[in-house]
Protein backbone atom coordinates (compact mmCIF):
# COMPACT_ATOMS: atom_id res chain seq x y z
CA UNK A 1 0.00 0.00 0.00
CA UNK A 2 1.36 3.43 -0.98
CA UNK A 3 0.03 6.46 0.24
CA UNK A 4 0.35 9.60 -1.69
CA UNK A 5 -0.49 13.07 -1.19
CA UNK A 6 -2.79 14.26 -3.97
CA UNK A 7 -3.45 18.17 -5.50
CA UNK A 8 -6.20 18.59 -8.30
CA UNK A 9 -6.12 21.80 -10.86
CA UNK A 10 -8.02 23.89 -8.55
CA UNK A 11 -5.39 23.57 -5.69
CA UNK A 12 -7.05 21.25 -3.28
CA UNK A 13 -4.81 18.54 -1.60
CA UNK A 14 -5.84 15.26 -0.37
CA UNK A 15 -4.56 11.82 0.76
CA UNK A 16 -4.47 8.59 -1.71
CA UNK A 17 -4.06 4.97 -1.34
CA UNK A 18 -2.36 2.73 -3.88
CA UNK A 19 -1.02 -0.65 -4.34
CA UNK A 20 2.00 1.00 -6.12
CA UNK A 21 3.73 3.82 -7.84
CA UNK A 22 2.27 2.64 -11.19
CA UNK A 23 -1.10 1.64 -9.98
CA UNK A 24 -1.24 5.34 -9.10
CA UNK A 25 0.02 6.17 -12.77
CA UNK A 26 -2.89 3.47 -14.22
CA UNK A 27 -5.93 4.47 -12.15
CA UNK A 28 -4.57 8.70 -13.62
CA UNK A 29 -4.59 7.44 -16.82
CA UNK A 30 -7.99 6.12 -17.08
CA UNK A 31 -9.55 9.48 -15.05
CA UNK A 32 -10.12 7.28 -11.96
CA UNK A 33 -8.45 9.19 -9.53
CA UNK A 34 -10.63 12.14 -8.88
CA UNK A 35 -10.51 15.23 -6.12
CA UNK A 36 -13.15 14.59 -3.25
CA UNK A 37 -13.82 18.09 -3.00
CA UNK A 38 -14.63 18.90 -6.86
CA UNK A 39 -14.35 15.90 -8.67
CA UNK A 40 -11.83 17.01 -10.83
CA UNK A 41 -9.60 14.23 -12.33
CA UNK A 42 -6.44 16.02 -13.28
CA UNK A 43 -4.83 14.71 -10.10
CA UNK A 44 -1.18 15.44 -9.78
CA UNK A 45 1.48 13.57 -6.98
CA UNK A 46 2.81 16.20 -4.87
CA UNK A 47 6.35 16.00 -3.97
CA UNK A 48 6.84 15.58 -0.39
CA UNK A 49 9.29 13.88 2.47
CA UNK A 50 8.95 10.53 3.78
CA UNK A 51 6.70 10.18 6.60
CA UNK A 52 5.39 7.86 9.07
CA UNK A 53 1.73 7.41 8.37
CA UNK A 54 0.01 5.99 11.35
CA UNK A 55 -3.72 7.49 10.57
CA UNK A 56 -4.46 3.29 9.99
CA UNK A 57 -4.12 2.36 13.77
CA UNK A 58 -7.38 5.14 13.82
CA UNK A 59 -10.48 5.18 13.35
CA UNK A 60 -11.54 5.92 9.06
CA UNK A 61 -10.69 9.59 8.85
CA UNK A 62 -11.08 9.73 5.06
CA UNK A 63 -11.40 13.22 3.92
CA UNK A 64 -14.79 14.50 4.60
CA UNK A 65 -17.53 15.82 1.94
CA UNK A 66 -17.05 19.15 3.20
CA UNK A 67 -13.55 19.35 4.29
CA UNK A 68 -12.98 22.27 6.84
CA UNK A 69 -11.43 24.78 5.07
CA UNK A 70 -8.98 27.25 6.05
CA UNK A 71 -9.01 31.02 6.00
CA UNK A 72 -6.70 30.88 2.46
CA UNK A 73 -9.90 28.89 1.15
CA UNK A 74 -7.97 25.46 0.48
CA UNK A 75 -8.93 22.41 2.48
CA UNK A 76 -7.61 22.11 5.84
CA UNK A 77 -5.22 19.13 6.32
CA UNK A 78 -3.82 17.73 9.47
CA UNK A 79 -0.01 17.01 9.59
CA UNK A 80 2.63 15.87 12.05
CA UNK A 81 6.33 16.23 11.99
CA UNK A 82 8.31 14.96 14.54
CA UNK A 83 11.67 16.71 15.63
CA UNK A 84 14.54 14.99 13.19
CA UNK A 85 16.78 14.13 16.11
CA UNK A 86 13.88 12.23 18.22
CA UNK A 87 15.06 8.74 16.62
CA UNK A 88 14.10 7.16 19.75
CA UNK A 89 10.81 8.56 19.74
CA UNK A 90 10.05 7.34 16.16
CA UNK A 91 11.28 3.77 16.66
CA UNK A 92 8.78 3.78 18.90
CA UNK A 93 5.97 5.09 17.03
CA UNK A 94 7.58 2.43 14.28
CA UNK A 95 7.46 -0.49 16.80
CA UNK A 96 3.58 0.50 18.01
CA UNK A 97 2.87 0.35 14.30
CA UNK A 98 3.75 -3.12 13.86
CA UNK A 99 1.74 -4.28 16.79
CA UNK A 100 -0.59 -3.25 15.66
CA UNK A 101 -0.21 -3.92 11.44
CA UNK A 102 0.32 -7.59 12.62
CA UNK A 103 -2.78 -8.02 14.48
CA UNK A 104 -4.55 -7.05 11.89
CA UNK A 105 -3.02 -9.11 9.63
CA UNK A 106 -3.58 -12.17 12.15
CA UNK A 107 -7.25 -11.37 12.23
CA UNK A 108 -8.07 -10.33 8.57
CA UNK A 109 -8.22 -12.11 5.30
CA UNK A 110 -6.61 -11.09 2.04
CA UNK A 111 -9.18 -10.64 -0.46
CA UNK A 112 -6.85 -8.51 -2.85
CA UNK A 113 -8.59 -6.51 -5.05
CA UNK A 114 -12.01 -8.26 -4.60
CA UNK A 115 -12.07 -5.82 -1.46
CA UNK A 116 -14.54 -3.21 -2.29
CA UNK A 117 -17.19 -6.36 -3.38
CA UNK A 118 -16.47 -8.69 -0.26
CA UNK A 119 -16.95 -5.62 2.42
CA UNK A 120 -20.12 -5.11 0.56
CA UNK A 121 -20.97 -9.03 0.85
CA UNK A 122 -20.34 -9.17 4.03
CA UNK A 123 -22.53 -5.60 5.32
CA UNK A 124 -25.44 -6.62 3.41
CA UNK A 125 -24.76 -10.54 5.07
CA UNK A 126 -24.24 -11.90 2.07
CA UNK A 127 -20.93 -13.33 3.30
CA UNK A 128 -19.80 -15.02 6.43
CA UNK A 129 -18.81 -12.25 9.14
CA UNK A 130 -14.99 -11.64 9.01
CA UNK A 131 -11.74 -9.70 9.03
CA UNK A 132 -10.86 -9.19 5.65
CA UNK A 133 -8.21 -6.66 4.20
CA UNK A 134 -6.95 -5.56 0.51
CA UNK A 135 -6.92 -3.12 -2.14
CA UNK A 136 -9.47 -0.52 -3.12
CA UNK A 137 -9.58 3.20 -4.33
CA UNK A 138 -10.08 6.60 -2.69
CA UNK A 139 -13.73 7.05 -4.32
CA UNK A 140 -14.77 3.03 -3.57
CA UNK A 141 -13.18 3.50 0.33
CA UNK A 142 -15.45 6.74 0.29
CA UNK A 143 -18.55 4.81 -1.27
CA UNK A 144 -18.41 1.91 1.49
CA UNK A 145 -17.81 4.97 3.97
CA UNK A 146 -21.05 6.43 3.07
CA UNK A 147 -22.85 2.91 3.17
CA UNK A 148 -22.27 2.95 6.64
CA UNK A 149 -19.33 0.26 5.67
CA UNK A 150 -16.48 0.16 9.30
CA UNK A 151 -13.28 0.42 7.16
CA UNK A 152 -9.80 1.97 8.38
CA UNK A 153 -6.49 2.48 5.88
CA UNK A 154 -3.80 0.08 6.52
CA UNK A 155 -0.19 0.68 5.22
CA UNK A 156 1.92 -2.19 6.15
CA UNK A 157 5.28 -1.78 7.39
CA UNK A 158 7.06 -3.05 4.14
CA UNK A 159 9.02 -6.30 5.69
CA UNK A 160 5.44 -7.46 6.91
CA UNK A 161 4.17 -7.42 3.28
CA UNK A 162 6.05 -10.62 1.69
CA UNK A 163 3.97 -13.71 1.45
CA UNK A 164 1.05 -12.84 3.91
CA UNK A 165 -0.17 -9.81 1.12
ZN1 LIG B 1 -10.34 19.76 -6.40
Amino acid sequence: MKVLDLRCEAGHTFEGWFASEDDFVSQCERALVQCPVCGDAHVHKKLSAPRLNLSGALPPRLPDTAPATSASGSPAVEAAQLPAASTELQLALQQAWERIAKTVLANTVDVGDRFAEEARRIHYGEAENRGIRGRTTLTEARDLVEEGIDLMPLALPEHLKGPLQ
